[in-house]
């Protein structure tokens, strides 16, 4: 397995394997890699000749107030796992390789970023459109794979690259999630046993929403009124938001079909937990 940190030997080693007709699949993440990461390598190993992961924890997309310093890292074991799942590359930058000073080009999305995470941190969509295009610039993948559990972030990726008609296919992937149905996030490190035990009214909170709407309950507010009981039963939540989105416009719903995804955002102390799930659909966990 190879490390590159460079930007510019990582553009040359992946013209080199262009030029010599190989697929590049790519998964990027910001590292602390947990079985939600591996099922998208496990998935791009299948889909390319080289499976090339990033690790870089992209300072653009926090917020002022937000957890950059002390999001976790832990590299060594990064590597480890990227070992054992069979990827190629790893392609772990620095801020000053990607950002030199003088930079002044922003990607961003308009009206998808509008709702949501987007109205709830201003400027995140922003930090991560423009750095998934420089790393699309970089990697120059042929197949690039995301998660659902960032419902959001795949829908504007989505958009970003069918408007500036990047020739890169984007693959959403399941959420993983813990065996007792907490959503994996590198994030959950931060949680201690009783705020974990408390996040978990979020998938309570999922499972109650599609039982109601798979017995015919179609009224989105019925809905996230009762999801919002579940919710504020837990002593240390703090809602963000929970609403019912198409799944192509991210536009709210006022009555339930096949398009509706529930999304939650939910504080439990200083950790923001998120998930969603399409109403319609079977809580397989
Ligand atoms: P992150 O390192 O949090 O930026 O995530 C990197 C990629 O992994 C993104 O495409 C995420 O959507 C995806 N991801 C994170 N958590 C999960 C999960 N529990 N299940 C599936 N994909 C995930």
């Amino acid at each position: 397995m190879e490390i590159i940190n460079s930007v510019s030997e990582m553009q040359q080693r992946m013209l080199a394997a262009r030029a010599q007709g190989k697929t590049i699949s790519f998964v990027p993440t910001m590292g602390f890699l947990h079985q939600g990461h591996l099922s998208l390598l496990h998935e791009g190993r299948g889909r390319g000749d080289l499976l090339v992961l990033s690790i870089f924890v992209n300072p653009t997309q926090f917020g002022p107030n937000e957890d950059f310093d002390s999001y976790p890292r832990d590299l060594q074991r990064d590597l480890d796992l990227a070992q054992t799942t069979g990827v190629d590359i790893v392609f772990t930058p620095d801020a000053s390789q990607m950002y030199p000073s003088g930079s002044a080009t922003t990607v961003s999305v308009a009206e998808l970023t509008s709702n949501l995470c987007g109205a709830s941190r201003p400027g995140h969509f922003d930090g991560v459109t423009t750095v998934v295009n420089k790393l699309f610039n970089i990697v120059l993948p042929h197949v690039a794979l995301f998660g659902m559990k960032d419902f959001q972030q795949l829908a504007v990726i989505r958009k970003m690259v069918v408007d500036l008609n990047m020739p890169v296919e984007v693959v959403g992937m399941p959420i993983v999630r813990e065996a007792d149905g907490l959503a994996m996030s590198s994030r959950n490190s931060y949680l201690s046993a009783d705020l974990r035990q408390q996040g978990l009214a979020l998938i309570a909170a999922v499972r109650a929403a599609c039982g109601a709407a798979a017995a015919g309950e179609t009224d989105a507010q019925q809905l996230i009124a009762q999801v919002e009981q579940i919710i504020i039963a837990q002593s240390d939540a703090r809602i963000d938001y929970i609403q019912i989105c198409h799944d192509l416009t991210l536009q709210d719903m006022t009555l339930v079909d096949e398009h509706a995804v529930l999304l939650l955002a939910v504080k439990f102390g200083a950790t923001r937990l998120i998930d969603n799930h399409y109403l319609l659909q079977p809580v397989v966990s």
